[in-house]
């Protein structure tokens, strides 16, 4: 039986749906995030559990990378994305040719892995929803796809990547993975808290859409509240406690701060991100409402990506977009106000939490009413100038 390793257990709830005896049960840990648990009554001892953990796997070594800009042509398509859409290209070349589409949707504010086969269920799986989402069983759904000869397209974090690939345990010709650049993820409950402070504000909230392009371009400045009608509020991120504690690296998963995947490193066949600073390589773009970044790490990655249609590309040099994307070299920093987040988040509501934030982190709140007085224009000349602003 294997003991669990809560420093760097990313939650990837392969080990559950490995086992044979269906004896691990995901259960809340630190910051209310899901670790496995045994039911030693039941357990076997097979060891299957510890033979699938990717922690005890070595990394994926990439032969050949080769990155390029992208962005969609569809305007209205490129401003729903969080980056340049390269998402949406993908997914769509994949569902015309009849295969599936596995990616990250937000249900009532829960955010959870999905399987689509119709064009008309993408947009729900488009935006970054910053927590981590639920894998739940789907890696047997996958499996299944798999075995129909269906072609499958997974997206997810590094690690949810990894535990699907070790899952199955075998290369299939038809499965096309894509992992997504990530600094780190959110926990359900915490984000639960934050959301019940927000339906006392907003009784009629049915989604947060983080990195909404509407009100402040490209970049990491706001989001909106989607209500119960399709209407929409804006929030800032220095209005928003859960987004603000996101950005700054305060609420991720313990994992997280020792990511095996925040390099090169990657298990996708694709790997997605923004391509932020992609202004100063002054490509034949207009990168004026996001550009993704795209990393082919294999044969199939790179067929997908040509047959991709509506995707504006360049290809760039591979150590010129790692230049620019920090999670390309190494995790998010540990820092001591995580701490003090647990703490607030184990003794208080959502609402408390948001009341301390305001009261105790005036500094970002003023920084953030200042950068929001700054007009996109100007912040866009100031990233070209080769500042990053949020
Ligand atoms: C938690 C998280 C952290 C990220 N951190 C970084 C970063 O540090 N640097 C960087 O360059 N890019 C980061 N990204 C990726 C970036 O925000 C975009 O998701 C990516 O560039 C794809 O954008 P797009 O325009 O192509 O398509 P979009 O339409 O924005 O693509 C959405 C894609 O993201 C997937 N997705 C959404 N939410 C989740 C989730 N919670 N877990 C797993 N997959 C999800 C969807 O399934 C879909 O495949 C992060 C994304 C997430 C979700
Ligand atoms: S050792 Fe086998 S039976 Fe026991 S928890 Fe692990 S996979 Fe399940
Ligand atoms: S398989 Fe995933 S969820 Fe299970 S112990 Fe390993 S990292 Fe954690
Ligand atoms: S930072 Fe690493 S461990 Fe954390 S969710 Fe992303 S890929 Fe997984």
């Amino acid at each position: 039986m294997m003991t669990i390793d809560y420093e760097h257990c990313t939650g990837c709830e392969t080990c559950a749906q490995r086992c044979p005896k269906q004896c691990i049960t995901m259960v809340q840990g630190e910051f209310d995030f899901l670790y496995p648990e045994i039911d030693k009554e039941r357990c076997i001892d097979c060891h299957l559990c510890e033979k699938v953990c990717p922690i005890n796997k070595d990394k994926p070594s990439p032969a050949a990378q080769h990155a390029f800009a992208a962005i969609h042509t569809d305007q209205a398509i490129l401003k729903n994305s969080t980056s340049g859409g390269a998402f949406t290209g993908l997914a769509s070349a994949v569902l015309k040719g009849n295969g599936v589409v596995y990616g990250v949707k937000m249900d009532d504010f829960i955010v959870h892995h999905v399987r689509i086969d119709v064009m008309d269920d993408l947009q729900s799986l488009c935006g970054s929803k910053y927590l981590q989402s639920r894998i739940g069983t789907i890696f047997n759904v996958v499996k299944e796809d798999l075995k129909d000869g269906k072609q499958v397209l997974f997206t997810g974090t590094p690690c949810q990547i990894a535990g699907l690939k070790s899952f199955l345990g075998e290369e299939y010709e038809n499965l096309i993975t894509v992992d997504i650049v990530c600094h780190g993820v959110g926990s359900q409950d915490y984000f639960n808290k934050f959301v019940t402070a927000l339906k006392n504000r907003y009784p009629d909230a049915r989604e947060i859409q983080f990195r909404s392009k509407k009100y402040t371009g490209w970049s990491c400045s706001s989001g909106v509240t989607v209500m119960n009608d399709g209407s929409k509020k804006p929030f800032y991120y220095h209005e928003n406690y859960y987004y603000q504690f996101f950005l700054q690296g305060d609420i991720y998963r313990k994992s997280c701060y020792t990511c095996k995947y925040a390099n090169l490193d990657r298990p996708g066949d694709l790997t997605l991100g923004d391509f932020w600073g992609v202004e100063k390589l002054k490509l034949p773009l207009n990168t004026y409402n996001g550009c993704s970044l795209v990393i082919v790490n294999s044969e199939k990655g790179r067929k997908l990506l040509e047959q991709t249609e509506n995707l504006a590309i360049e290809a760039v040099a591979l150590e010129a977009a790692v230049e620019r994307n920090e999670q390309l070299t190494h995790p998010s920093p540990l820092r001591e106000r995580r701490t003090q987040r647990l703490q607030e988040y184990k003794t208080k509501t959502g609402a408390e939490i948001e009341a301390l934030y305001f009261r105790n982190d005036r500094m970002s709140v003023l920084k953030g009413t200042i950068k929001k007085m700054i007009p996109y224009r100007v912040k866009v000349l100031i990233r070209r100038g080769g500042g990053m602003i949020h």
